[in-house]
């Protein structure tokens, strides 16, 4: 049996290769693509292995979780990322250890995530989750806003303390017009943030691609991947 260590090395290098080839082909410097490793369902044993294996970005998607994770590896290099479904009264905790939150998709969360920055006195970078297979005007069932959603919701960022818009972040659905199209799916993500751009043009992160499509995330143009069951294993459990 190979020990943890050695699984989660070998798994790293595998991803690396993969995001490495994708570069190349799509003519991308591979700095450009930043790894994120969602840590979700797995210790904080394995957090601080892949700190030791050079990771430098960690997501994680249910605040319960993550945040006595992050207290555990409190001491080590990492950048924290929330990814998932956010509620407003975990605002509050989440912004005690996140870096960046991924979800932004509803006014209320604009308004609650300005509150708890500007009373732990931080400068957070938001990206706005974008559902591609949402009507308009609507969000998503996995959470996001509809893609003409966005403006409003990037000036809303731009205008609130304590909070700056970074970009956006999506999840090739599973239904509608994109379903089974993530190549499709991505390129219309980098459309959108290219209006986003014009109008912020800071906002410049662009989150897409996990460990099923992060070949076509990189080839569309993402910034950076979330990448969990292609370095951790495939979860045991839903998360
Ligand atoms: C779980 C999760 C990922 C990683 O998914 P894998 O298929 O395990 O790579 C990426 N993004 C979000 C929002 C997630 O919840």
């Amino acid at each position: 049996m190979t020990d943890r260590r050695t699984e989660l090395a070998e798994n790293l290098a595998r991803v690396e290769e993969r995001i490495s080839s994708a570069c190349a082909a799509a003519g991308r410097e591979r700095d450009d693509v930043t790894l994120i490793v969602v840590t979700k369902t797995y210790p904080a044993s394995d957090v601080r292995l892949l700190a030791e294996l050079g990771v430098r970005h960690v997501a994680e998607n249910r605040d319960q979780d993550a945040a006595p994770k992050a207290a555990e590896c409190a001491d080590l290099p990492l950048n924290w990322h929330f990814v998932g479904q956010l509620q407003t009264n975990k605002v509050r905790s989440v912004l005690g250890y996140a870096d960046v939150v991924h979800s932004v998709d509803r006014m209320r969360l604009v308004t609650a995530l300005s509150t708890a920055a500007v009373r732990a006195g931080r400068e957070v970078d938001c990206l706005i989750q974008v559902a591609l297979d949402a009507e308009s005007g609507a969000r998503g069932e996995r959470g996001g806003v509809a893609p003409d959603g966005v403006p409003e919701l990037a000036d809303a960022l731009a205008a609130a303390e304590g909070l700056r818009p970074a970009g956006l972040m999506t999840v090739a659905p599973l239904a509608g017009p994109y379903a089974g199209r993530t190549r499709a799916a991505f390129d219309r993500l980098m459309e959108i943030s290219t209006g986003l751009r014009a109008a912020h043009p800071a906002a410049n992160m662009v989150s897409a691609g996990m460990s099923a499509d992060l070949d076509d995330a990189v080839a569309a143009g993402a910034t950076h991947v979330r990448v969990g069951s292609a370095v951790l294993g495939v979860r045991p459990r839903l998360g």
